[in-house]
């Protein structure tokens, strides 16, 4: 078993930084590669727009075993970085730890529950830098519930076309410095019909295609800024022996996942 060595608590201090704000204080160190490369693509000006895709449970061995499938969202980003999730590699589990920069033990959800989460996160720090946050995602979901009673504003929908139509609003209307977009429809497909059923596999590729979308609207419509985007998943996925899909162990199925990073530079 070959476990990925960056977990993805270092995506809190990323985005702080090259968004040029202060991480919360006990937060993992930012990924330097992708620090780096933001620092080459904007030359040295910090980041004024970010917008933060994140597709559930979509796993490393999916990028490698689907490699195709994943073509447009290689080819509009500028890097990718393999990551580790953390444990219990459940939803709201792993976006507590992405979000907060802290591990399951210091931001004190440990299983799959919704609280809300008291500790400074990614979007308090923003908030406390004078960013306007928005986040956009699906009604009960672990995104929608667990960031609530912040001072950002909260967009839920019953499913994730609405979602997703809701965000590229948002991109046009320019407003929001940092938007957070949660798709669910790979993770639910997956766990009724199997990773790899050829409904999942639908999910996976409109999940690709969404991003594609979200790149080319954030291109397009913030000329004005230096704008960050991102792919990403919480933790993978593992067929289960009844033949459907699952995630929660601490296997590289589950535990490894992929992030894209692209960097969309201002024209003036
Ligand atoms: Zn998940």
């Amino acid at each position: 078993m070959t476990l990925n060595t960056v977990c993805l608590t270092g995506v809190t201090a990323t985005v702080a930084e090259i968004m040029g704000f202060a991480p919360p204080a006990d937060s993992a160190a930012p990924f330097s590669a992708v620090t780096k490369k933001a620092e080459i693509k904007f030359e040295g000006r910090k980041a004024s727009r970010a917008l933060l895709y994140n597709p559930d449970a979509v796993a490393l061995w999916l990028h490698q075993k689907y490699t195709e499938y994943f073509t447009d969202a290689m080819a509009v980003s500028d890097m990718a970085i393999p990551l580790l999730s953390v444990m219990p590699s459940v939803t709201p589990v792993c976006f507590g730890s992405m979000y907060t920069g802290i591990m399951p033990e210091k931001h004190g959800i440990m299983s799959y529950t919704k609280p809300v989460l008291k500790c400074e996160t990614l979007f308090d720090s923003a908030i406390a830098a004078g960013k306007k946050v928005a986040i956009v995602s699906t009604t009960g979901d672990s995104i929608s519930k667990i960031f609530l009673e912040r001072e950002m504003d909260y967009f839920i929908y019953g499913d994730h076309h609405t979602v997703n139509e809701k965000a590229f609003e948002l991109i046009k209307e320019n407003k929001h410095d940092i938007i957070v977009v949660y798709n669910g429809n790979y993770d639910s497909t997956m766990h009724g019909k199997a990773p790899e059923g050829a409904e999942s596999l639908e999910a996976l590729k409109e999940n690709v295609e969404t991003y594609r979308k979200f790149a080319e609207a954030v291109k397009s419509d913030w000329k004005d800024h230096d704008a960050i985007f991102g792919f990403m998943p919480d933790h993978g996925c593992h067929e289960t022996e009844g033949g459907g899909g699952t995630h929660g162990s601490d296997d590289e199925s589950d535990m490894n996942i992929v992030h894209f990073y692209g960097f969309s530079p201002r024209e003036n």
